[in-house]
């Protein structure tokens, strides 16, 4: 572990999820920290959270080109109640251009590594080259979403993008997500009323029946290993059970 991580670490030890927002911008700065938002509940309790310590604070979001309406729905919603924009991140279009006239609209039902060539287009480029401008990035991952249920801790340095990552939601419940959102009027994603515990790409992603896993709703028609697109991995292995 670095001096730096240890510092960290040493540092947010005993801070609350608001705090480490808190602390997060201070010691970054707000142009070198920025909110990846999947636009799922968690990260719609971090956009109130962060624009509350700093109104100019970056929320970046990936569009995909796949996504489901009820996404831009509730973007339009928290523009309205924060008065803030997004950092919209799009695929490259020559990118797209060349992954669709080679296999077609569809093609990540073709095969695994048709999907992940689409993940990696539409997803995995526009994210290294946005977290390119950071020092930091934060999530909304919780341990209860872990595959591993191993000690994510609230601050960690990603390998994956060469950067620290804060999780200030990552001992919080589902149930105090969601008693956040309604005791602070949040506005959230309608999918969650549909069954979707999860936001995803509208081809990719299906509603799941309860007690289903979460991951159910992915990539349904590949087996649980190999369900991943990069986002959310650490030494190799897959962190978040609904990968964004
Ligand atoms: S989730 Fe599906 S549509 Fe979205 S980038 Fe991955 S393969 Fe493409």
């Amino acid at each position: 572990m670095s001096e730096k991580l240890q510092q960290y670490l040493d540092e947010t030890k005993d801070l609350d999820a608001l705090q480490l927002v808190e602390w997060g911008l201070s010691t970054f700065g707000k142009n070198k920290i920025a909110l990846a938002s999947s636009l799922g509940a968690e990260d719609q309790v971090l956009t109130q959270m962060i624009l509350k310590v700093d109104s100019h604070a970056r929320i970046f979001t990936l569009d995909t080109g796949r996504q489901f309406q009820e996404n831009y729905d509730v973007m339009t919603a928290s523009i309205e109640k924060y008065d803030f924009n997004y950092e919209v991140c799009f695929p490259e279009v020559e990118a797209v251009q060349n992954l669709m006239n080679r296999g077609g609209p569809n093609l990540f039902y073709n095969s695994i590594e048709d999907r992940k060539a689409c993940c990696e287009v539409r997803k995995m480029a526009p994210l290294r080259k946005k977290l390119s401008t950071v020092d930091c990035w934060a999530t909304g991952l919780r341990s209860q979403q872990s595959v591993t249920r191993t000690d994510t801790p609230s601050v960690e340095w990603d390998d994956n993008f060469g950067i620290f990552k804060i999780n200030p939601l990552i001992n919080w419940s589902e149930n105090s997500v969601w008693d956040f959102i309604k005791e602070n009027e949040i506005p959230y994603n309608k999918l969650h009323d549909k069954g979707f515990p999860s936001i995803g790409c509208q081809p990719c992603t299906r509603a799941v029946k309860e007690g289903e896993d979460v991951r159910g709703g992915r990539w349904w028609w590949e087996t649980p290993e190999q369900k991943e697109c990069g986002l959310h991995m650490k030494d190799g292995k897959l962190v978040r059970k609904s990968t964004d």
